[in-house]
């Protein structure tokens, strides 16, 4: 039974939310501060914690960097309240695995939880399937309908990110990190002529352009 820690102050959403993942069998503890939520999180094994960002005394973000520095691997999930938040889950390097914005559906918020929980079960696969695109990871080859496809390495290295990425929004700023490498100077604009070469190649409604934020891979 995959345990989850929900940290949250507000008392009914905090509550809506245990009941709800309960009853999808998980079990789960209930944080309300910063405080109680590092002693909690670093105390007990978890298999993904769920951290509001506006809490009283320590945010969500200063929660999130304490439980990495105290060596809580669990997957974060962060709740954030507006647009901003999201923007900073994003930016800031805190190795989080996801984000929802506040006001949430109750289905949505379960199948981002099912998914993250389904990310630390699956096995490295050696090839990736989406569509009729093969992603061979062995051989580091693209085929589409059986065909190799003409790729530089570098779209090579980006299809990787965006497959390891499913579902989940990339600013550009993170997409250097990941595919080019930390502290590489490449402008934003580099960035977009490669994903838009990258979507001539392996077909355009894979890769979704979210406008003023980033990129998501849908595939
Ligand atoms: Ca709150």
């Amino acid at each position: 039974m995959p345990r989850i820690l929900i940290v949250e102050d507000e008392a009914d959403i905090a509550q809506a939310l245990r009941d709800d993942l309960q009853l999808e069998g998980y079990e789960v503890e209930v944080a309300r501060d910063g405080h109680s939520a590092v002693s909690l999180g670093t105390a007990q094994a978890w298999d993904l914690i769920l951290l509001d960002v506006m809490l009283p005394g320590r945010d969500g973000f200063e929660v999130c960097r304490e439980l990495r520095r105290a060596g809580a691997g669990a997957p974060i999930v962060f709740l954030t309240a507006r647009t901003h938040e999201a923007e900073k889950v994003l930016g800031l390097d805190l190795g989080a695995a996801d984000f929802i914005t506040k006001p949430f559906s109750p289905r949505e918020l379960r199948a981002r939880i099912r998914a993250r929980l389904r990310d630390r079960q699956r096995p490295e696969a050696e090839v990736e399937r989406f569509g009729e695109l093969e992603v061979d990871l062995a051989r580091g080859e693209v085929r589409k309908g059986g065909s190799k496809l003409e790729i530089t390495p570098l779209e090579f290295k980006l299809l990787l990110v965006f497959l390891q990425n499913r579902g989940r929004l990339l600013s550009r700023d993170r997409l250097i990190d990941l595919a080019w490498g930390r502290d590489t100077y490449v402008t934003e604009r580099a960035v977009d002529a490669h994903i838009v070469n990258l979507r001539r190649k392996v077909g355009s409604a894979a890769i979704t352009s979210v406008r003023g934020m980033g990129y998501r891979f849908d595939g």
